[in-house]
């Protein structure tokens, strides 16, 4: 699931967050991928439509979209933060190799309820699935 632009437009108000042409872009830009991509990948093709802005404000801005909930981090192990337009739960499908991110339409809490006595002096708050395999062109290598 991933919110309109209109809607985020919205949201942004609501905070009182500016909207301005850096962040309309970003929005624009990180809505209308699947690939899960860096902030570094974002700057790539943000910057094509404007030449002046900076990496600094696309990673901040995309860490205040994350905090606002406008967006998902995900981390997969031991790579950079990728970002994600898709807010609904959902597990994504991770490639050892490529370093690919596919989402995988499989949800929880029904699936994988959160426990409901976290470890001692451990607050559990969210769950995610990766799961980690090597994708199909990876596969036929
Ligand atoms: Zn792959
Ligand atoms: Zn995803």
């Amino acid at each position: 699931m991933k919110y309109s632009m209109d809607r985020l437009v919205n949201c942004l108000k609501e905070q009182h967050i500016s909207v301005t042409p850096q962040r309309l872009e970003i929005l624009k830009n990180i809505i209308s991928r699947y690939d899960h991509p860096s902030a570094d990948s974002i700057y790539q093709e943000v910057r094509r439509h404007l030449p002046m802005i900076s990496f600094n404000t696309v990673y901040k801005t995309l860490e205040t979209f994350c905090q606002l909930g406008l967006i998902t981090k995900i981390n997969p192990l031991h790579e950079v933060a990728r970002y994600d337009g898709n807010v609904a739960p959902h597990a994504h499908l991770v490639c050892t190799r490529c370093h690919k991110v596919e989402d995988f339409d499989w949800s929880w809490p029904d699936d994988i309820p959160l426990p409901d006595a976290s470890p001692e002096g451990f607050k559990i708050e969210s769950v995610s699935v990766q799961f980690f395999g090597l994708c199909q062109q990876c596969q036929q290598q």
